[in-house]
């Protein structure tokens, strides 16, 4: 691998969310390079302090690379912003489990054209009543 001939299209903090955006890059047969993931994912202070996890493609892969993070980031987005349906509250704690489970499921799908925003977003769990989102 040469260093000259890729380049940081993304920097996460959490593994799974890595590993999502890399699958989903993979899967538009782009070619992807984590860089940090080992020590990213003791905590995720530790992955703070060394900057997150870095996911590289090659140049000429960058374009068509770039869309595919902007969704992804749109998406992540889409999450913050979840308020609880049973009570309103935007207390909710991110379950990574249920996240892979469905989020990736969820992207997917979404890249298949598929309109996936309903009934696989069950990965938040409420705080304040313990209902699951
Ligand atoms: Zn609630």
């Amino acid at each position: 691998m040469n260093p000259q001939k890729h380049i940081q299209i993304a920097q996460l903090f959490i593994p799974s969310d890595a590993h999502i955006l890399k699958g989903l890059l993979e899967a538009q047969d782009i070619t992807v390079f984590m860089f940090d993931e080992g020590f990213s994912s003791l905590t995720p202070a530790d992955a703070i302090a060394v900057g997150g996890i870095k996911i590289h493609v090659p140049f000429e892969q960058k374009e068509k690379a770039q869309q595919i993070v902007d969704k992804f980031y749109e998406n992540l987005k889409e999450e913050d912003i979840l308020k609880c349906s049973n009570c309103g509250s935007t207390n909710l704690k991110h379950d990574y489990i249920e996240h892979i489970k469905y989020g990736f499921i969820n992207l997917i799908s979404a890249f298949a054209g598929a309109n996936a925003s309903h009934g696989v977003r069950h990965y938040k769990k409420c705080l304040n009543c313990g209902y699951k989102n």
